[in-house]
């Protein structure tokens, strides 16, 4: 029971999924729930392909702060609440990028001002190791939550491993943060993409276009 004159507690909440489980759909949904209810709020996103803005893969987007390492969420809202603006919760979308520290600045801000936060994000890196931000997330969030939106390796199994593929074939060694399908880059360089397999066509390297040239998945 929170003390009289106490302020209200915020909840750190972490919702994670693997690549195509619906996290920026999600995060979408709850941000237009929160603004029709009268919160008020912002979005934070980084290392995203699409710039400043939350994007779904079903169409929807929306404005958000793009942050870098050197971003500070305490300063950041601290700065906004002294210039009068209300801050009710942050939505935090690809949040396995973001740094141990600024998690725990995350966790300061719900403790300290009652700020709701839910951050999104994938749990695991292409060599399946946790994230770092994703780490600090399972250790210090209130609540974890998995989506439950199914994604499915091409075998029909569930999907659970976001596998880099350079170049056609799987890797498993490089540093932990490439992003795939860059946009400007030379000709001559490998081409990078990612794809959601089960942990058996993750370790064995097989990929659906592996399976398509191999007889093993139909195209139709
Ligand atoms: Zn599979």
């Amino acid at each position: 029971m929170a003390l009289p004159g106490a302020p209200r507690a915020g909840e750190l909440v972490w919702c994670y999924g693997t690549m195509d489980s619906g996290k920026s759909t999600l995060a979408l949904q709850n941000n237009y729930n929160y603004v029709q209810a009268g919160r008020r709020g912002q979005l934070f996103t980084t290392g995203s392909r699409s710039g400043p803005v939350v994007t779904s893969r079903i169409g929807v987007e929306h404005p958000a702060l793009e942050i870098d390492e050197a971003f500070d969420f305490v300063a950041h809202v601290n700065a906004e609440l002294s210039l009068g603006r209300r801050i009710d919760y942050l939505i935090c979308d690809e949040a396995h990028f973001y740094s141990a520290s600024q998690i725990d600045q995350l966790a300061e801000l719900v403790d300290g001002l009652g700020i709701d936060v839910e951050a999104f994000g994938i749990a695991t890196d292409f060599q399946s190791r946790l994230f770092p931000g994703s780490q600090r997330l399972f250790e210090l969030a209130d609540r974890r939550m998995e989506l439950q939106v199914v994604a499915l390796c091409w075998c029909g199994a569930r999907g659970t491993q976001n596998a880099r593929v350079v170049n056609g074939q799987v890797v498993r060694e490089g540093s932990q943060v490439l992003v795939g399908d860059m946009l400007h880059r030379p000709t001559a360089a490998p081409h990078v993409g990612y794809e959601l397999l089960c942990r058996r066509h993750w370790r064995q390297g097989v990929t659906r276009s592996h399976a398509t040239q191999d007889g093993l998945f139909g195209e139709d």
